[in-house]
């Protein structure tokens, strides 16, 4: 398409599920996508593709993000993908783990929108889009008390950047979706010990009775990062969940 043609699009945690879609999909419109992961092995896999160069990031490396995106000019759409999802109430949830949490899924964030935003902002323009979750500020999910907090706080980074920079051509979106397929998706239902009834459990909790594609949300995020009068909003997209 031809917006997005010269364009730079950057994405953490595209090895795999929503990232791995979401690079491939912005690499079909035509743009030049990073492609970035801290799995070698599921980035090789993407090596070959059209349009997307790949580079090993730890998005928990402040020196490491700084240093990818000096290294592959001004990036245009930042996609925020890298997240984790710790099981577990309050009560069982150990420190570590939260402040393990909040570097992974709130401060990475913090750490790709500080090194972007200065190029965004000399040449007039740029999209950021994070990705959230329903379980967050949007609904109360059992067993998710560090993911929800985590991700709530994503959404107020995103509208709080939005906030800061509409009058400079910037928006900030976030993606919030429910159930969707993906390797960790994989891992956790077979962690909950029976995997058939984990998966029917997932299912049953979005109305249109099935799991999400990560084709689909990376539809939204090509979606978002054109959609030019649109900042500061999260969107649920998750099967009916929410309503
Ligand atoms: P996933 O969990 O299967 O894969 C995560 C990827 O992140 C992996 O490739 C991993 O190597 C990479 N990663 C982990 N630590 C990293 C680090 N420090 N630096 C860079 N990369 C790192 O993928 P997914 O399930 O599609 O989730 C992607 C995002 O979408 C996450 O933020 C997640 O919270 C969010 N999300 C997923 C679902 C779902 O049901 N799958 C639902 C709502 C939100």
């Amino acid at each position: 398409a031809d917006w997005i043609k010269d364009k730079t699009v950057l994405v953490t945690a595209a090895g795999q599920g929503i990232g791995r879609a979401t690079a491939l999909a912005f690499a079909a419109q035509g743009a030049r996508v990073i492609a970035t992961d801290i799995n070698d092995k599921t980035l090789s896999e993407l090596s070959g593709e059209a349009g997307i160069e790949v580079r090993r990031l730890d998005v928990l490396d402040d020196a490491a993000v700084v240093a990818t995106i000096d290294a592959v000019g001004p990036v245009d759409v930042l996609f925020n993908g890298a997240g984790f999802v710790h099981a577990g109430s309050i009560l069982e949830m150990k420190d570590e783990e939260f402040d393990f949490a909040v570097d992974l899924n709130v401060r990475s964030m913090i750490r790709t929108i500080r090194a972007v935003l200065p190029s965004m902002l000399e040449r007039g323009g740029g999209a950021i889009i994070n990705m959230a979750s329903v379980a967050s500020s949007i609904k109360g999910v059992p067993n998710r008390f560090a993911y929800a907090t985590t991700k709530a706080a994503v959404i107020g980074l995103t509208k709080a950047v939005a906030a800061d920079y509409i009058s400079k051509g910037i928006r900030c979106n976030a993606i919030c979706p429910g159930t969707v397929e993906s390797p960790s998706l994989q891992d956790r239902m077979r962690a909950m010990g029976d995997y058939e009834t984990a998966r029917a459990a997932f299912i049953a909790r979005q109305p249109m009775g099935r799991i999400g594609l990560p084709e689909e949300i990376a539809d939204l995020a090509v979606h978002l990062a054109n959609a030019t009068f649109t900042t500061g909003q999260a969107y649920a997209i998750d099967g009916g969940w929410s309503i």
